[in-house]
């Protein structure tokens, strides 16, 4: 039987203290593996300006399952593991972070399952101790949001840490778009998935490089992506407005010009429903306008129409 082989991705921005460590625990693990599979590390310096390009240099130098990509600036780490998915050779491949907040160890176990058949194993966090209040809270309402809108099954607390079989590295590659988030892409993309709980350490040096800022941003960019659920509200709104007071407005004219029932409106409360009923209008419109940008964003999005598993032609 030929060994399989393994592509672990490592994003580093401005982690030199770490991927020294980070490095040495992926190779103490695969020393473990080595009778069944072959490992390459793929460690891509997302413009760190810091030493951490000369310490990724230096273990490359005389290490041949070391590789790396070094970005011109810092790209974000959206755009960091897209390039070392689009570059790793692996059968599979594992996405993990440089601070060793993902734990290394588990590796046999994402390995184990996807040997087990699952094309996607989601690394999924139990909540720590030491997130913020606003980073819980807002994860949780992002999640919830997520399902709401979405088309596309999405998992609480799954992370970038994940391994993906080769045909899903194959189907991430031909995605298009540029303005990308990477877990919600693969998500997009289907297959067999399976979750993995763990329990994220503590970073162990340096800080944390997404701001409360990035990741709303980051959040709101993924909403976008995956739903055109936010343009068509102001739709909804508007059919409700204008079903209600259409209602109103009849009653109104039932009440003055046919039957008395005695409410006698005020000019002003007429005014007031007649003003109502056309700003539902417009709102309509509003919305039917999303349907039409919603689909020229669609196709500008220039997905691939359906993803393939396997062929055999
Ligand atoms: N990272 C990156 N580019 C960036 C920011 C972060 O490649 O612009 C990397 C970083 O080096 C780390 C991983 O992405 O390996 C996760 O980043 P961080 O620990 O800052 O985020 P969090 O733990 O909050 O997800
Ligand atoms: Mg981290």
């Amino acid at each position: 039987m030929s060994k399989k082989n393994i592509s672990i991705i490592v994003p580093a921005y401005n982690e030199e203290k770490n991927i020294h460590l980070v490095c040495k625990e992926i190779e103490r693990v695969f020393s473990l593996l080595k009778d069944k599979y072959f490992f390459e590390i793929i460690f891509v310096n997302d413009g760190s300006s810091d030493g951490t390009i000369a310490q990724i240099e230096k273990m490359a130098r005389n290490n041949s399952s070391i590789c790396y990509i070094d970005f011109s600036r810092n790209f974000g780490k959206e755009m960091a593991t897209t390039a070392g998915l689009h570059n790793c050779k692996g059968d599979a491949c594992i996405m993990v972070d440089a601070d060793l907040q993902h734990p290394v160890e588990l590796i046999p176990e994402f390995i184990k399952k996807w040997e087990a058949g699952a094309e996607v194993v989601i690394g999924v966090r139990k909540t720590s101790k030491s997130d913020s209040f606003i980073k819980k809270c807002g994860g949780k309402i992002f999640y919830k949001i997520m399902r709401m809108i979405s088309d596309v099954p999405i998992v609480s607390n799954a992370t970038d840490y994940r391994l993906l079989d080769r045909a899903v590295i194959d189907a991430f590659k031909d995605l298009p778009e540029r303005n990308r988030m990477t877990r919600g892409l693969i998500d997009w993309l289907g297959f067999r998935r399976v979750i993995l709980p763990f329990e994220a350490h503590e970073r162990v040096n340096g800080e944390a490089s997404y701001s409360t800022i990035k990741l709303v941003q980051l959040a709101f960019n993924s909403i976008i992506s995956l739903s055109m659920l936010p343009l068509r509200i102001a739709g909804y709104v508007g059919i409700s407005i204008v079903f209600s007071s259409g209602i109103l407005g009849a009653v109104m004219f039932v009440d003055r010009f046919v039957l008395n029932w005695g409410f006698n409106f005020s000019g002003t409360a007429i005014l007031a429903d007649i003003t109502l009923f056309l700003m539902g209008v417009i709102l309509i419109s509003i919305g039917l306008l999303a349907f039409y940008v919603g689909h020229i964003y669609n196709e500008s999005q220039g997905r691939q129409l359906y993803i393939i598993r396997k062929k055999k032609l």
